[in-house]
């Protein structure tokens, strides 16, 4: 079965705009899988102060690896591209987030899907919406009225 994942990737070091195309390529050569798109990219400023500014984008992977397999793809990338995971929320090179599997709730140990975080961050909601606007989440939840309550303020969106 083919499902459709949204994936977050977020990088605040090392060029991220560079990091974030590398990240699509490596995507794009996955097995069983093919990247139908990609968001433009956004900057913010990062979550926790005396941090770079982070860029961030979402992409769209059609896959048929299971969400384990995925995980594990997505953190190989991760360390390709030289995350350190010295503390949680520290700077990175390249994150990649899980953000909605197909229209599947998972609660494993090491998957929370939807993703725990995505109704408080605009840097993951309006990236998703141009990829997918208008979507209802597994749980639920529409995209529009997570939007709503989530302002736009303090992203800047990068011409593509
Ligand atoms: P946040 O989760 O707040 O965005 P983070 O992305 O910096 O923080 P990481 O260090 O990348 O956190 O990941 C910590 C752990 O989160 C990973 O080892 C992974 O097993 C787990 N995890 C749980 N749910 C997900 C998900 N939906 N996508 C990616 N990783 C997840
Ligand atoms: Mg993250
Ligand atoms: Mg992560």
């Amino acid at each position: 079965m083919i499902e459709r994942v949204y994936v977050g990737l977020g990088s605040n070091l090392a060029d991220p705009a560079e990091q974030l195309r590398e990240a699509i390529k490596a995507m794009s050569l996955l097995p069983q899988s093919s990247l139908s798109g990609v968001s433009s990219f956004y900057v913010s400023d990062s979550l926790l102060p005396g941090q770079p500014r982070y860029t961030n984008a979402v992409a769209a992977l059609d896959t048929s690896l299971p969400p384990l397999t995925l995980l594990d793809a997505l953190q190989g990338i991760e360390n390709d591209q030289g995350r350190k995971r010295l503390e949680r929320w520290g700077p990175r090179t390249l994150d990649l987030d899980i953000l909605l599997f197909g229209d599947r709730l998972i609660d494993e140990p090491r998957l929370k899907v939807p993703h725990y975080q995505m109704q408080v961050r605009a840097f993951v909601l309006y990236p998703l919406a141009e990829l997918a606007p208008g979507i209802i989440l597994a749980d639920g939840r529409a995209l529009n009225d997570l939007l709503a309550q989530c302002p736009f303020e303090g992203l800047e969106r990068l011409p593509s």
